[in-house]
């Protein structure tokens, strides 16, 4: 088989300091990473990167495939249009995702179960996108802050984004509903705040709800993620086995350690408070936001520096927050919150295939692990934005296969 030999690369992965190699690519896989020089059969193509940097791709770990401007209008989430033209939205985000080098993304919510009709279309061909964990509805309860977006005169009877249910059997069946529709990761509203409007100090869910929830999930071998922005619902979320923890405002030292104990994943996802801030400052809405937003702001080295489990990923598709602009979150921990730029590429790399459930098969680079593979014209490390620039990019693999290839300039 004809392989593809990626000379002088600065291969960086988020699980070792960067170094020079050589990358051999079979098929879909990493057939070797050497510093020795790889000799070359006939038919194999090889490329001369000049030292560009080779990473593995990135995941966004809390991604909305059908968000669109969500939040710009009165009606209810994956209500504002038909659920096909939905569906042709959530196809563009995911393509956006996989052009910008996601080749993983695990879904955070979204309508009418598209996100598992997505895999499954990717799986059979009729759609190229990255790997997917497929979300659900949002599950919550009764008012809760997407159920509250329209007023119950209006008697829309259809769910929309939102799974809105009360008590713990009707949440023990909304798990298995979700389950059976084909969500892999269920999305829990526990509290508000996080740009919902209110703080984080209301609950949305019992913690009663909570437990039969993640519970049910589990029996049907399903995982749960969690919105959550206070520190007791945090805690208890850890502590019942929520896999991801989305916002965790409110974290301190407690949550630290129970997160290391419990091994459960964090999404801290501040780029979206920081740009409603900027885009509607002093309202109620963002006033809402602030203490919290500067809360996790000062807490975030300390939980990168214990070793907790950090993820990429956000609110893109909401007003004021395109799909595409996903490296401006990473530009936000680097360049103004201080984590150093290996760590938060370690968080989209390998923590995000974990996270994904692919860790061994993916998000570093090894010999004998999938091809998901990005090279860059640049060097993220002297400056997290080339990340950014698509221009920069000049080529993204997916499992061995070029979902774009610039490579040809470089060839020799
Ligand atoms: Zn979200």
């Amino acid at each position: 088989m004809a392989r593809l030999i990626l000379n002088d690369a600065n291969l960086l992965d988020g699980d070792n300091p960067p170094r020079k190699a050589n990358i051999v690519v079979t098929g879909d896989r990493i057939e070797a990473v050497t510093a020795a020089p790889v000799a070359a059969r006939p038919g194999d193509r090889v490329v001369a990167l000049g030292g560009c940097t080779v990473m593995p791709g990135m995941v966004q770990a809390h991604f909305h495939a059908a968000y669109w401007k969500l939040g710009g209008g009165m009606r209810p989430m994956g209500l504002d249009v038909s659920p096909a033209h939905t569906t042709l939205r959530a196809a563009c985000n995911l393509r956006t995702a996989l052009d910008c080098g996601h080749t993983g993304v695990i879904g955070a919510g979204g309508p009418h179960a598209i996100d598992p009709a997505m895999k499954a279309a990717i799986a059979e061909g009729s759609l190229v996108g990255p790997r997917m964990m497929a979300g659900s509805r949002d599950v919550s309860s009764t008012g809760h802050s997407g159920d509250a977006s329209f007023p119950s005169y209006m008697q829309i009877g259809a769910l929309g984004g939102v799974r809105a249910v009360d008590g713990p059997e009707a949440i023990r069946h909304a798990i298995r509903q979700e389950a059976k529709d084909g969500a892999e990761i269920i999305k829990l509203f526990v509290t508000r705040g996080h740009g919902t409007g209110r703080t984080g100090g209301d609950w949305e869910l019992a913690p009663e709800e909570i437990e039969m929830a993640v519970r049910t999930a589990t029996e049907r071998g399903v995982k749960t993620r969690a919105h959550v922005s206070n520190r007791d619902a945090t805690l208890l979320c850890i502590e019942l086995g929520v896999h991801i923890i989305d916002h965790g405002d409110g974290f301190d030292e407690e949550c630290i350690d129970r997160i290391l104990a419990r091994g459960a994943f964090l999404t801290p996802s501040l780029l979206f408070p920081k740009r409603m801030m900027q885009i509607a400052p002093g309202i109620p809405y963002t006033e809402a936001m602030k203490p919290d937003f500067e809360g996790m702001v000062a807490m975030l080295p300390k939980i990168n520096a214990a070793g907790v489990k950090l993820l990429i990923g956000d609110d893109y598709g909401a007003a004021g927050m395109d799909h595409g602009i996903y490296n401006e979150e990473l530009a936000l921990y680097v360049d103004e919150i201080g984590i150093p730029a290996l760590d938060v590429i370690r968080w989209a790399t390998k923590h995000g295939a974990e996270a994904l459930g692919l860790g061994e098969q993916t998000g570093t680079i090894e010999a004998g692990k999938l091809a998901d593979l990005l090279v860059l014209d640049g060097d993220p490390l002297a400056d997290i934005t080339v990340l950014g620039d698509r221009s920069k990019l000049l080529a993204i693999l997916l499992g061995g296969a070029a979902i774009k290839d610039q490579l040809s300039l470089r060839s020799s």
